[in-house]
């Protein structure tokens, strides 16, 4: 049976009131669906108070971002041993990070590495630009940014990490890739550079999600394509409703995939 990954990527909103507030709004109904694997990154400063709600229960918290250098001279960054101390998993190379703040592939890998040596597990965003993608490079972006990202990385590694494809044309644009251009890159572009890089087993094994304006209204068709695993929600994170109705999206597909394989 597939397990889906849904993580609700909350950006800069929030305070820690109104992130206590959200999670004491949906983290029963979260907790209920034990089918899907869900997680929420919250900005730093409310990742104590919602890992505090969410002890004892299933739902993963992650952070945003993570700065390589396990300590030192780097006003405002937070160390790879600081998040672990209260994270599940850590978000890399989301495109905003990419295109506002000067992330590249190089540093993506340097993140992911000393993600990965605190024992996090990690979520690495790709994804191409609209004029990428309109110029017919979306593979080839996809490819160098895993390429890079992933520089180094082993087969045992790689269990802790999950590739979350984000066209930056979707993303918060309210303009998802269809079920079917989405899974054509999870299926013939991502996957198959998983399965050279880290053997079949591995590579079917790994999760990628999707992220680009996920809705209620397209997660079940999202999730339903053989290659989509779960998805990296932003905006609509935000809404309880939303999440929650898009986390059972993905429990749906996973009980009517299973039960039609027996
Ligand atoms: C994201 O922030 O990773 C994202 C996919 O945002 P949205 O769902 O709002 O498009």
């Amino acid at each position: 049976m597939r397990r889906f990954f849904v993580a609700g990527n909350w950006k800069m909103n929030k305070t820690i009131a109104e992130a206590q507030a959200l999670m004491d709004v949906m983290l029963a109904e979260l907790d209920a669906i034990d089918n899907v694997d869900k997680g929420v990154a919250p900005s730093y400063l409310a990742v104590p108070a919602v890992v505090e709600r969410c002890q004892g229960t299933g739902v993963k918290v992650g952070a945003q971002n993570l700065h390589w250098e396990a300590s030192g001279a780097y006003t405002g960054e937070v160390a790879p041993a600081m998040v672990a101390e209260l994270c599940d998993f850590v978000i890399v190379g989301h495109s905003e990070r990419r295109k506002f703040f000067g992330e590249t592939d190089e540093t993506v890998n340097k993140r992911l590495k000393a993600a990965l040596g605190a024992g996090l597990d990690v979520i690495v965003c790709v994804g191409e630009t609209l004029e990428e993608n309109e110029s017919g490079q979306t593979e080839a972006v996809v490819i160098r940014q895993l390429t890079k990202g992933l520089e180094g990385i082993n087969e045992t590694q790689a269990a802790a990490i999950t590739i979350a494809y984000e066209p930056v044309w979707a993303i918060g644009t309210g303009r998802a890739a269809t079920p079917q251009d989405a899974n054509n890159v999870h299926k013939d572009v991502v996957r198959p550079y998983l399965k050279k890089q880290f053997g079949a087993v591995r590579a079917e094994q790994m999760r990628i999600q999707y992220g680009g304006s996920v809705t209620p209204d397209n997660a079940a068709e999202l999730f339903a394509m053989s290659d989509i695993d779960g998805g990296l929600i932003g905006g609509a994170s935000l809404k309880p409703e939303s999440f929650i109705v898009i986390v059972k999206a993905a429990s749906m597909v996973a009980i009517v995939e299973e039960e039609a394989q027996s």
